[in-house]
């Protein structure tokens, strides 16, 4: 174990938990201390890279947050901006055959994870009960062929049984990722899978805030057997945009992407105006109905 950084000097760190003006963050040799935010410097998130300066009490102090790369946030029902977490490379938006995803829930996410530059994955949960099941109340998932076929990768999992979480591994490993999606499709259930001792981390976590545990609302960064970071967030399945776009909308859905130039007008929204390449292949079937349905009901919801 090399020794601890000395008092008064100042060495990097990664928050792995924040929460009103204090946090715990992970210096380079592994090692965990307390942390306090100074208002000069502002509120690190879950993710962020920090500067801590080492006191010899209690907690070190935040001094700096390096720049972010990405911030993915949430908005609430007044679409203010929450952030939740940064620095992610990858966002795992798990869906589940059941609770059968709510409408437009998936579009409002790949809006949200192409405004990060990031690739999302499509992580299919409870993949055990896609099997044609007479008795079942929801349709089979046939979106599923669609966001593939959009060239989203989808990766099949299962909590429960085969084929379990190992397809998953490789993606996480190396990378900070985040699971983000609907109450109730496993999200949980992933992160205990992926992170076997996740209740010892998160003991760890929440013990040395010395405020009992903040763990059913506190976003935790944990640490993935082999290399990684996985994220999970209580707060992001109910999920709601920000203000955004047409065009920031338009991210969401790449397959616009080829006819967005042809619009007759420059600042065309895809809603009803003359001359929408966008809406003409609609008419073609070079974009799916479902799609641009979902699009115009996100763009109504802006209004
Ligand atoms: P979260 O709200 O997204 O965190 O979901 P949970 O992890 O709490 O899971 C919700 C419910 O789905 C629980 O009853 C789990 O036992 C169940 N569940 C999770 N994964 C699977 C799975 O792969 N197959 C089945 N059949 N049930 C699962
Ligand atoms: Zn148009």
């Amino acid at each position: 174990m090399p020794p601890s950084p000395e008092y008064g000097s100042r060495v990097p760190a990664l928050v792995l938990v924040s929460y009103g003006y204090q946090g715990i963050a992970e210096l380079p040799d592994g090692k965990r201390v307390d942390c306090v935010f100074r208002r000069s410097v502002g509120r690190p998130l879950c993710g962020d890279r920090v500067e801590l300066e080492m006191t010899d009490q209690s907690a070190c102090a935040v001094t700096a947050i390096s720049p972010r790369k990405n911030v993915f946030v949430r908005a609430d029902r007044q679409k203010r901006k929450q952030s939740i977490a940064s620095n992610l490379d990858r966002v795992a938006l798990v869906i589940a055959p059941r609770p059968a995803p709510s409408t437009d829930l998936i579009e409002r996410y790949l809006v949200a994870i192409s405004s990060l530059g990031i690739e999302p994955v499509l992580v299919i949960n409870k993949s055990e009960l896609l099997v044609s099941d007479p008795q079942a109340e929801t349709p089979p998932f046939s979106c599923i062929d669609d966001y593939r076929a959009l060239g989203y990768p989808v990766v099949k999992v299962s909590c429960k049984t085969e084929p379990g979480v190992d397809a998953l591994l490789p993606l996480l490993r190396g990378a900070t990722s985040i699971l983000v999606g609907q109450s109730g499709v496993g999200k949980s259930s992933l992160a205990n899978r992926l992170v076997p001792d996740l209740e010892v981390q998160t003991g760890t976590l929440s013990r040395s805030t010395g405020k009992g545990t903040h763990t059913t609302t506190t976003t935790i960064m944990y640490s993935i057997p082999g290399g990684g970071r996985l994220i999970d967030s209580p707060g992001v399945w109910e999920y709601g945009l920000w203000e955004v776009t047409a065009q920031e909308l338009c991210a969401g859905f790449p397959e616009f992407l080829p006819f967005l130039g042809s619009c007759r007008f420059n600042d065309c929204s895809h809603n009803g105006e003359p001359g929408c390449a966008v809406e003409k292949a609609v008419g073609n079937g070079q974009i799916r109905r479902w799609r641009y349905d979902s699009y115009q009901r996100l763009l109504e919801q802006n209004r």
